[in-house]
């Protein structure tokens, strides 16, 4: 059976508004994790699924990423999977990745893409093999993270490497459930964009519903999400910027979702 055909994704709420993200391959019992906001909610989502943590991936080194990760590993012995660039401040990483380095879990082939701007250690992690990448506070739902240790250029050339490397197919997995304001936000940009306002729809239905807007999909951020959307020529129009570059552009949406 093909790898996509045994895999289950299991997403769930931690804290106030992360995600916990669990990988499971019945064929194996392999089972990846990916970022510990909280040690008491993996322990439910696994006794939940039954299913026994193996692996467990770091996407930077935010507390409200990792203040779970200790107990977690105590309590299921998993291998622990980081950024080097954090190695000293996340003493439970066991195996440290740099960009374009590929680890494997049991069947799952993972790449590690360096993505840096929110923090300089993070890494998005893609796994081609079944279309699913998990893209930390890089790229959200019809947002990105906020520009914290890197600089705007740094932050924009991360984004358009996942723009190159992720297929259109890919399912998105993220942090933060931020969509609806994010959708707000986007609206103000590009509020003639018909595939953005059908998605703001669906997030406000999705919310009321108390369910989650992730994943999304590359295809889908691409039409809508106004961060990624930073090169096309109706943006930098939307924007009073024509012929200013992509990440002119960049910088100035960023800059507004900061000060909005
Ligand atoms: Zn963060």
């Amino acid at each position: 059976m093909a790898l996509g055909d045994t895999t289950a994704i299991h997403q769930f709420s931690c804290l106030d508004d992360n995600f916990g993200v669990l990988i499971h391959d019945s064929e194996s019992g392999t089972t990846v994790a990916v970022d510990v906001p909280e040690a008491s909610a993996y322990a439910s989502a696994l006794e939940e699924t039954g299913w026994t943590l193996t692996h467990i991936l770091i996407t930077h080194h935010h507390w409200d990423h990792v203040e779970g990760l200790g107990d977690l590993k105590t309590s299921t012995g998993a291998t622990v999977i980081g950024p080097a660039r954090s190695r000293m401040k996340i003493p439970e990483i066991d195996r440290t990745v740099e960009d374009g380095d590929t680890v494997h879990c049991g069947p799952y082939k993972i790449d590690a893409i360096s993505t840096p701007g929110h923090t300089l250690d993070q890494i998005s992690w893609h796994l081609p093999d079944i279309g699913v990448a998990h893209t930390g506070d890089t790229l959200f739902s019809l947002g990105c993270g906020r520009v914290f240790e890197g600089d705007m250029e740094m932050m924009w050339s991360s984004l358009s490497k996942l723009l190159r490397k992720l297929p259109d197919e890919t399912r998105i997995y993220c942090g933060h459930e931020y969509t609806a304001d994010n959708a707000k936000f986007a609206l103000t940009i590009e509020p003639d964009n018909a595939e953005l306002q059908k998605r703001a729809a669906e997030v406000e239905d999705l919310r009321a519903a108390g369910k989650s807007t992730l994943p999304t999909s590359m295809k889908l951020e691409k039409a809508t999400n106004p961060f990624l959307r930073a090169g096309e020529a109706s943006v930098a129009a939307a924007l009073g910027m024509d012929g200013k570059n992509a990440e002119e552009v960049f910088a100035e949406i960023r800059t507004r979702k900061d000060n909005a």
